[in-house]
């Protein structure tokens, strides 16, 4: 029998005025999975274990940046960051019942297998056991070295740091999927990083981010065992998956190994799909960062869609081919799960069941967009079987397409057109769509009457459900974010954050708890991005080197 039992673990919480009672932490990864058995914090391959005991080193001088006070509630901790959680968080002493380890995965990077990865520059405290049992890993992205960090040092920079921290909350605040980021903690020591990988190394302030996640296993956990033959350990990361993440699927068998593969495939295309609704470009979808619970995981040069272009990508690692382009980012998901079906076969012992369940991922894929993007336009999911609305939506990327749009602002403007300008000349028609565009002088001739049309088209199909416009304003802002995280945002905010000002930061974060409704004096927040921020390095360039 599989044992990844709920155990009694710790002392019992309870809350008087000002005292906080101690966190109860398990480990029911450690317990049910083989441990790697050397204990030495050295660079090597690790078989036949799905991780390795390591303990975070510790750094010169931990200075809480950020510390989210609704996760803090999630996982029980105090609402402001105690003297204790800051030296936990920045790796510098251990709090009862944590037990540090790095995981073992490999990946598929790049299109190409590349072997054993891990958790080179992360290191998970432990199970926290949250006062209403939920149960959240805890994780430090930035805390030193382990067996599993190659040639690297296991730090993380200040800049991609918060950039993590930032964007996992305000995806969660979005709506969508993803890990969550209790803290934000400066080092007080230099990392060294060539940021474009040109030749200029810099030293820049290090951080540690406090990621949590109920697991944080990738398609690239089960992948690695799988590659090297090594079934048992396949068969006993799968049970620890079913148990943990997925009990209502049973315990293994080959139908429930098909059935978890059949979740994962509809969890991954609905997260892929609301990626592209907000625009969101994740950057390196390696197999080693898709998650197995289907939440966004692994932050590193994302970035959000402006003008709308499906070939865009903030990685310049990634500008040789494009792969994880906007536009692929479906296909390379799907390409993804392949992956991971064929680490699955030898638990199931033939391939088809696997082929049939990613097979439907085109057709899940291809219905989410469809309902996705007439949520955008505001139109209703009764009515859409009446009506085919796909040739309206190639029209719609048509004309986007003609001149720089702005992903989000478009949408927030498009509420604006009310059924009452459909007679008006095309450049009053056209004009609540001004703000979103890069280069308003542009929009003339042929570009305008191109909206226009279009426009047009779209106010017929909204007059056909008889939505008040005012409803109808309501129900799209309710779906197309104001505020997202966008790359010019960060690249200020991180200054000031360099700089020792975290105010800053705070209004941030503050403003994308709340991404789809207006905030007065805020409007700088929502600002298209700047001329200045086109082509400056780490706004709209950014490598994998953070
Ligand atoms: P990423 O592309 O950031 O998801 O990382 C791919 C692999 O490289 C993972 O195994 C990471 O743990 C590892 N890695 C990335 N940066 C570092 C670093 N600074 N130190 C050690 N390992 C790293
Ligand atoms: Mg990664």
């Amino acid at each position: 029998m599989y044992g990844v039992e709920a155990v009694a673990c710790g002392a019992r919480r309870g809350h008087k005025a000002g005292v906080t009672a101690p966190v109860s932490f398990d480990a029911r990864f450690t317990r049910a999975l083989p441990a790697d058995p050397s204990r030495e914090n050295a660079t090597r391959q690790v078989r036949g274990a799905a991780f390795s005991f390591v303990s975070p080193t510790p750094v010169a001088e931990p200075v809480m940046l950020a510390w989210v006070p609704e996760v803090a509630a999630l996982l029980g901790l105090p609402a402001e960051p105690t003297p204790e959680w800051t030296l936990a968080l920045a790796g510098n002493r251990l709090l009862p019942g944590m037990v540090p380890y790095a995981a073992a995965y490999g990946g598929h990077q790049f299109g190409n297998w590349a072997g054993q990865l891990g958790d080179g520059r992360a290191i998970t405290l432990g199970e926290l056991v949250a006062p209403d049992g939920a149960r959240w890993d805890v994780q430090l992205k930035g805390p030193g070295p382990t067996p599993y960090s190659r040639r690297a040092d296991g730090r993380a920079v200040l800049r991609s740091s918060l950039r993590e921290l930032v964007c996992s909350e305000a995806m969660f605040h979005l709506g969508v999927p993803t890990t969550r980021a209790l803290a934000l903690v400066g080092t007080g020591e230099p990392v060294v990083r060539d940021l474009l990988y040109d030749g200029n190394p810099r030293a820049e302030p290090g951080a540690i981010t406090t990621r949590v996640a109920p697991s944080f296993l990738r398609f690239g956990s089960l992948e690695l065992p799988a590659s090297r033959g090594d079934v048992r350990l396949l068969e006993q990361l799968v049970d620890y998956a079913l148990a943990t993440q997925f009990p209502a699927l049973g315990p293994r068998s080959p139908q429930a190994v098909v059935a978890l593969f059949e979740e994962v495939v509809r969890r991954t295309a609905a997260l892929v799909l609301q990626w592209q609704a907000v625009g969101f470009v994740h950057g390196v979808m390696n197999t080693d960062n898709m998650s197995l619970l289907g939440v966004t995981l692994d932050y590193g040069p994302y970035g959000w869609l402006e003008g709308f272009d499906p070939a865009w990508t903030p990685n310049t690692t990634d500008l040789p081919g494009r792969r994880y382009a906007y536009g692929n980012q479906p296909s390379v998901a799907q390409w993804n799960l392949m992956c991971l079906a064929n680490a699955l076969v030898p638990l199931v012992g033939e391939t088809k069941p696997l082929e049939a369940a990613l097979d439907a991922f085109a057709d899940v894929a291809a219905d989410a967009q469809l309902s996705t993007m007439r949520a955008k336009l505001g139109l209703s999911p009764l009515e859409a079987r009446a009506h085919d609305d796909r040739a309206l939506l190639r029209d719609l990327y048509r004309v986007l397409s003609s001149t720089e749009t702005d992903w989000t602002l478009f949408f927030r403007a498009l509420a604006d057109v009310t059924p009452a300008l459909e007679g008006a000349p095309d450049a009053a028609l056209v004009q609540p769509l001004e703000r979103a565009f890069y280069a308003p002088a542009e929009v003339v001739g042929e570009v305008r009457a191109g909206f226009a049309a279009w426009l047009r088209a779209y106010l017929a199909r909204v007059g056909a459900e008889g939505l008040e416009p005012t409803q109808r304003r309501a129900r799209m802002n309710g779906v197309n974010p104001l505020y997202v995280p966008r790359n010019a945002l960060a690249h200020t905010v991180i200054q000031a954050v360099e700089q020792g000002d975290t105010a800053l930061l705070a209004t941030w974060l503050e403003v994308l708890r709340r991404p789809y409704e207006e905030q007065p004096g805020r409007e700088a927040w929502a600002a298209r991005r700047p001329e200045w921020a086109r082509h400056q390095p780490g706004c709209s360039m950014l490598s994998c080197s953070s």
